[in-house]
């Protein structure tokens, strides 16, 4: 039997993770969130785990007063997020946690040695080599959750070796703002852009999708899981979100992995792999999908894909600044502070101020993230 500690445990990745650990009879030994007491309480009262933490403190006060007939220990902070992935028996710790917040967490849980199966992107797009490096050092595996990049590394599964890999392919569904030139977009809402076409997410990758700045994280987010250049990279639109990515060999072979848009699939083949089961997942009839269709992705009126690019090409702590830029323009924007082309305008101009550093540790990264923070603010009210 696995066993599991869930960071992020009451958002959308977090609750579909329990919908696998419970049809396969999995262990879940740690639960963590940010404030959700209600969604968490029931959590605990379902899987019985030994821990849990909230990051708001009066929230894990309530929690802890709500759970005080079970033998769940309750905990509090960052640190008790922290102590949750590392601490805790599960042998692998899944970080669904949404934003920059999953770094600190994701390394605790390296160094700790526990397999990582990692949804939240943002943790190796800022951390970049610092969290590599670690889980080599530490020989631990970081297994991906993200549909396209559980897809890459189902497709490189048996590869020949390394240098046979031309190319990796990355699917885009192209957000609900498709085929929308920058001058449509000036006026579109945030009611428009949380209509995704085929996921239901979390509201921030949902806006990430709507500006595409979800597929450069992505692209950032592949070169360090498998180790290729952003060169290697292509991104292509698939409105169907039926392909989930591609890899293409020396030969010009190319493999696709195909399921449909349900994100059970991928999260269970991070905690069974190297193993497969019945999943939850509805059978692909290629009959009923019919078509799949591709198209050029947009760069002019979405600059995102290419700010990200462009981040991981010039590498060190730029990839972190756009990161961090990126949370706090998307904050803004789902506070309805700043328009829709506001998002990637303050992503340059703030990433544009940074000092970068090739080298880099840990504080560098934080440091950056409340410059970054900062500067978009600051530019956002000027
Ligand atoms: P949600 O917003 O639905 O959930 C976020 C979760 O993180 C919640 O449990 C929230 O707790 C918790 N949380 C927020 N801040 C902190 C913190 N500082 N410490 C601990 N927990 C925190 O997001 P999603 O589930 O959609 O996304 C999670 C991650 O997975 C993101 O990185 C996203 O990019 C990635 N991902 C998501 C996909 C999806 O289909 N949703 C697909 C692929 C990747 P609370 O509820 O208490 O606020
Ligand atoms: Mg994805």
């Amino acid at each position: 039997m696995k066993t599991i500690n869930l960071l992020g445990s009451t958002g959308s990745i977090g609750v579909q993770s329990l919908d696998v650990a419970r049809a396969r009879g999995y262990k879940v030994e740690a639960l963590a969130a940010f404030s959700d007491v209600e969604k968490i309480e029931q959590q605990i009262r379902e899987f019985k785990p030994e821990y849990a933490a909230l990051v708001d403190e009066k929230a894990a006060d309530d929690l802890k007063v709500r759970v005080k007939d079970t033998s769940t220990k309750v905990l509090s902070g960052m640190e008790g997020v922290a102590f949750c992935g590392s601490e805790a028996k599960g042998e692998i710790t899944l970080n669904s946690v949404v934003g920059m917040a999953g770094l600190g967490p994701t390394i605790k849980a390296i160094e700790a040695g526990k397999t990582i199966a990692l949804a939240n992107k943002e943790t190796l797009v800022a951390g970049g080599r610092l969290v590599t490096d670690l889980a080599k050092k530490k020989g631990v595996s970081i297994l991906p959750v993200d549909s396209e990049h559980s897809a890459i590394f189902q497709c490189l599964l048996g590869k020949p070796s390394n240098k046979a890999l031309k190319r990796i392919i990355l699917t885009a569904s192209g957000g609900p703002f498709f085929g929308k030139t920058k001058e449509e977009l000036k006026n579109v809402t945030l009611k428009d852009a949380l209509k995704h076409p085929s996921w239901s997410m979390g509201q921030k990758i949902t806006i990430d999708s709507a500006t595409m700045f979800n597929k450069g994280l992505e692209l950032i987010e592949a070169v360090w899981l498998f180790d290729v250049s952003p060169d290697m990279i292509d991104i292509v639109v698939h409105r169907e979100s039926i392909v989930h990515s591609l890899i293409e060999y020396d030969d010009n072979s190319v493999i696709a992995q195909l399921g449909h848009p349900d994100m059970r699939l991928p999260i269970q083949f991070a905690l069974t792999y190297p193993e497969r089961f019945e999943s939850p997942e509805k059978q692909l009839d290629l009959w009923e999908v019919g078509n799949l269709t591709f198209f050029k992705p947009d760069y002019e009126n979405f600059p995102c894909m290419d700010i990200c690019k462009d981040a991981i090409r010039v590498g060190g702590l730029m990839p972190a600044a756009v990161n961090c830029a990126n949370e706090e323009a998307n904050l803004l924007f789902r506070q309805e502070k700043i328009s829709f082309n506001d998002i990637p305008r303050l992503i340059k101009e703030a990433s544009a101020t940074l000092k970068n550093k090739l080298d880099y540790v840990l504080e560098d990264v934080y440091n950056t993230d409340i410059l970054m923070r900062e500067t978009v603010r600051k530019l956002a009210s000027s």
